[in-house]
């Protein structure tokens, strides 16, 4: 294989090094072999590279997205609802949402809970070839108390030994990480604002997952099950939202500090407080009027949204910047798929800079998934994982949001169609 040249307007590395204007990246066998100011990216004399010349776009890594489920549709049922759905109707939605996520920018993702098998196939599927997909690390089936949230993917266990015979089955039928819910959520029956697990319970998930060489990731969304997520030396944090028991999100700065102490992966997903509601009635208000209901739909969900972005930035300032992790939740009630770059613009609204944004969404979110060794940054040995965008994405984080090619291991695998006038 001739090796490619990409040549661009700009190149962000994800590093967090400064911008590189005029850049080119040449790629070998799927890998980065010279990354810099184009006059410094040459050919050897005696080979023909394949050259194309991507300005006046930028080049930066695949984003990834720390927190989907491909297997929910993301159309704004209910769990309830969703779980209705067969397992094969499940994968069909998975396969549908990894095309949106991969064409959105996003070449690795991790699954953080589909039912029975549909988390393992679609990652054989995409291995196989059958269906293009973004890089994949599943979680299989989540882990949660009876009845709790996502029981129906059927994974429950209480206590510590049913806790580690999850794991040790999990890990069997090819688990990348584990995924434990500590709290309620979303799923009818379950109480948000309460723990679900007590602290050895979750102890044993984190002991088990860890002899095995397995990361761990927690859903907390009450307060107390953060605080239990930490003492249980989990390594991911999901939400954080701060939730008490009766329902209201309070941020407390102590819990914040042990946060950092712990040095725990924070993903605070904060498209999932209603962003997408927020959008839709926002628009239909532009042109039209709102019913009483939805007048009172959006000032709760923007209420709601403010509280989070809100929390976020406290969190940045209580030092959680470098453990700040790009995650969607999508698939869950109507966050669809192929829009991380809502996330990315709320952590912008709640107080990073543009490259911030981009570092957390790239190298730091790499790092939290343990794969920063090939993937995460454009530098001389790493996979070629990247994206073509129209404009400055270390100055303007809605650049992101506009994705004009992808590349998976240095193959093209997604154009834009260009708009013809
Ligand atoms: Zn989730």
């Amino acid at each position: 294989m001739p090796p490619t040249i990409l040549r661009c307007a700009g190149l962000v590395d994800g590093t967090g090094a400064p911008p590189v204007l005029d850049a080119a990246i040449r790629i070998e066998d799927g890998r980065i072999t010279a990354v810099g100011p184009a006059a410094s990216v040459a050919s050897h004399p005696d080979e023909r590279p394949e050259f194309s010349d991507v300005s006046p776009h930028w080049i930066c890594p695949g984003l990834i997205d720390e927190h989907t489920h491909l297997g929910l549709a993301g159309d704004g049922r209910s769990y309830e609802e969703m779980a209705e759905d067969l397992d094969e109707i499940m994968m069909l939605a998975g396969v549908f949402n990894l095309g949106l996520h991969l064409r959105a920018g996003i070449t690795t993702l991790r699954d953080n809970g589909a039912r029975n098998r549909v988390g393992f196939a679609l990652r054989e599927g995409a291995r196989r070839g059958y269906i293009p997909a973004p890089r994949m690390y599943v979680c299989g089936r989540p882990i949660t108390c009876t009845g709790g949230h996502f029981w129906w993917c059927n994974e429950q266990a209480d206590g510590e030994a049913e806790i580690r015979r999850a794991v040790r089955r999990l890990v069997h039928e090819g688990a990348d990480h584990i995924k434990i819910m500590a709290s309620g959520g979303g799923t009818r029956g379950t109480i948000p604002g309460r723990p679900s697990y007590e602290t050895a319970e979750l102890h044993a998930a984190v002991h088990e997952a860890h002899l095995f060489g397995r990361l761990t990731v927690a859903h907390c969304r009450a307060k107390e099950s953060m605080v239990r997520a930490i003492h249980a030396g989990l390594d991911l944090m999901e939400h954080a939202e701060f939730l008490d028991p009766d329902g209201v999100m309070r941020f407390d700065p102590q819990i914040a500090a042990m946060m950092r102490e712990a040095g725990i992966w924070v993903s605070p997903t904060l498209q999932a407080a209603g962003y997408p509601t927020v959008l839709a009635l926002q628009a239909k208000r532009e042109k039209d009027r709102l019913s009483r209901t939805e007048e009172q739909l959006l000032a709760a969900a923007e209420s709601r949204l403010e509280t989070r972005v809100h929390h976020f930035g406290l969190l940045l300032e209580h030092g959680l910047l470098p453990r700040m992790v790009a995650g969607s939740d999508s698939g869950c009630g109507n966050l669809a798929f192929g829009h991380l770059d809502y996330d990315l613009t709320l952590m912008h609204r709640g107080g990073m800079t543009p490259m911030q944004v981009l570092e957390s969404a790239t190298r730091i979110t790499a790092e939290a998934i343990g794969a920063s060794a090939e993937i995460g940054t454009l530098e001389v040995g790493k996979i070629a994982d990247l994206i073509v965008v129209e404009g400055d994405p270390s100055a303007d984080v809605s650049a992101l949001g506009r994705v004009r090619a992808v590349y998976q291991e240095g193959r093209r695998v997604h154009a834009a169609p260009v708009a013809t006038g």
